[in-house]
């Protein structure tokens, strides 16, 4: 039987790309999500995508793919160095692929899908300002989602399905995956369903399934919040059909999700977006005291806090730490800082106030200003200092702060995957008829990935997922004409 549809798993950006891509080879499309809602993690990122090198990093551009690379490179660090042959090639150029398409996954976005990417911030792990954002009132994921939905929706080859849960992949015995299994409400009442073509699972990560795939591969991890909403992850649903899984207890903590004051056992954390830090904005324990350069990597920086910052006696497991940002550094993030602080998540503050509540803020705020006006060099190590101007430290000056956290935040293991985003048996074959990109992907990023740089797997493995599923639909065809 030749299938009427490719089948997509999941509406975030790795499936929105994906069924873009397919579109414009004409090929119809079923993606089934299993909120009502589509976008997932994907629409709340508010960092935004790497790239390099591209138009709109900061000139003279010394930035390149080699640089590129080699930060990648050191960030997955262990699992990259401890692989051999096979394994490592594959990590290798997994690693490759992404490098050298995300130029192009920028200019896809920003020339082709008509996206403002203008603004560039320098993330921790990154030699360069290679993370792009729009300029406008529009955080990154929200912007990119909402574009490309809008891009699909109406497109007669085009059906989304919410409110619809995949439980389990068709496969036949040894051979190809042929469909989908899914369940839905109707009437109160839980109904099965089938649909049948090649699938691309595009459904995320497991930083929310703290009772399941965390618990199993990270129960170190118990009582620490999130930034993901809670669902269960889908590695297992592959597996089933005989895919491989690589990394899956590389987990990524993110070193600062807000702790809301009024809510402060809040199990879901709002994410105090990596560029506060990148744009300028510092880090101090509860005594006001910096204890880190805050553009490390993730781990390092999560790291640093859970060692050095008191944990608070609250059920959740948290620290007190807090981002601080001047008004140098506010200005460049206005649209991130009116949503903060409207949610009072942060708040203005002379610097004389706060440091009645931080008794070391003073000398903090005072050394990091000779730091950043060249007169010393800083002793965490810190070189770039983004849009921070406060270098004459007074009283009556005025900051920004918020209280932080560290939050599990982005699962680097996954499903095993080729450049061709195919999915991969243990033994290394590539399972007919079923590719996956995105989150639910790993081995890309091994102990730590670079902020940025998973809407950029989602935007190049999706490209490439959704080539790879039309040939192979095509081919389908081919092999069976349809009557005419
Ligand atoms: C708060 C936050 C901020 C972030 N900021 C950045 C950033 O600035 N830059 C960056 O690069 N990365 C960022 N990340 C990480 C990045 O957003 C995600 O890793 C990425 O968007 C994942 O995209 P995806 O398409 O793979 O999955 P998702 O966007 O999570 O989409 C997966 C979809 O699949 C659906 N689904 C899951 N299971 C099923 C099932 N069984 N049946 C049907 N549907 C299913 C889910 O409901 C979801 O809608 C951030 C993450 C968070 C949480």
């Amino acid at each position: 039987m030749i299938p009427s549809t490719v089948i997509v798993v999941g509406s975030g950006l790795a499936g929105l790309t994906t069924t873009i891509q397919l579109l414009t080879h004409r090929i119809p499309v079923l993606m089934l999500e299993r909120f009502s809602h589509p976008g997932g993690n994907s629409i709340k990122a508010s960092s935004g995508i790497n790239g390099a090198p591209t138009p709109f990093q900061p000139v003279p551009n010394s930035d390149s793919v080699t640089a590129f690379q080699a930060d990648t490179v050191t960030s997955a660090g262990e699992p990259l160095v401890a692989a051999t042959g096979a394994e490592r090639t594959r990590r290798q150029n997994l690693i490759e692929t992404l490098v050298e398409n995300s130029s192009g996954a920028i200019s896809w976005l920003a020339d082709e899908q008509g996206i403002d990417l203008s603004r560039v911030a320098q993330l921790g792990g990154h030699r360069f300002a290679r993370t792009h954002r729009g300029a406008g009132k529009k955080p990154p994921g929200y912007d990119i989602v909402s574009t490309l939905l809008g891009r699909i929706t109406g497109d007669e080859l085009f059906r989304m399905e919410t409110g619809r849960r995949v439980t389990k992949l068709l496969r036949e015995v040894g051979g190809q995956v042929s469909g989908v299994e899914y369940t839905f409400v109707r009437d109160n009442e839980t109904v099965v369903e089938r649909a049948y073509g090649p699938v691309v699972v595009a459904s995320g990560g497991f930083a929310g399934d703290a009772q399941g795939l965390l618990a199993q591969y990270r129960p170190d991890l118990a009582g620490i919040p999130s930034t993901n909403d809670r669902r269960e992850g889908t590695q297992p649903l592959l597996q089933e059909v005989g895919a491989a899984v690589v990394d899956m207890e590389q987990v990524q903590v993110h070193p600062t999700g807000f702790l809301d004051t009024k809510d402060p056992e809040a199990p879901v954390k709002i994410l105090a977006a990596e560029a506060l830090r990148g744009e300028g904005g510092i880090l101090v324990r509860g005594d006001g005291r910096r204890f880190v350069n805050e553009l490390e990597k993730r781990e390092t920086v999560t790291r640093a806090i859970m060692e050095q910052a008191k944990e608070l006696p609250t059920t959740a497991r948290q620290w007190d730490v807090n981002l601080v940002l001047d008004e140098g550094t506010a200005a460049a993030l206005q649209t991130h800082l009116g949503f903060y602080t409207m949610k009072g998540l942060m708040r203005q503050i002379t610097v004389g106030d706060l440091a009645e509540e931080m008794p070391s803020l003073n000398e903090a705020l005072r050394d990091y200003a000779d730091v950043v006006s060249g007169k010393t060099k800083d002793s965490f190590g810190r070189q770039s200092f983004g849009n921070w101007t406060l270098t004459k430290v007074q009283p009556e000056s005025k900051v920004y702060v918020g209280k932080v956290t560290p939050v599990v935040h982005f699962t680097m293991g996954g499903v095993v995957i080729n450049e061709r985003s195919q999915v991969l048996e243990r033994q290394g074959r590539p399972i007919p008829g079923l590719w996956a990109s995105g989150e639910i992907t790993g081995g890309l990023h091994g102990q730590n990935r670079l902020g940025g740089s998973s809407l950029l797997e989602c935007v190049v493995f999706g490209r490439i997922a959704g080539d790879e599923a039309a040939s192979y639909y095509r081919g389908l065809e081919g092999q069976c004409p349809v009557p005419s």
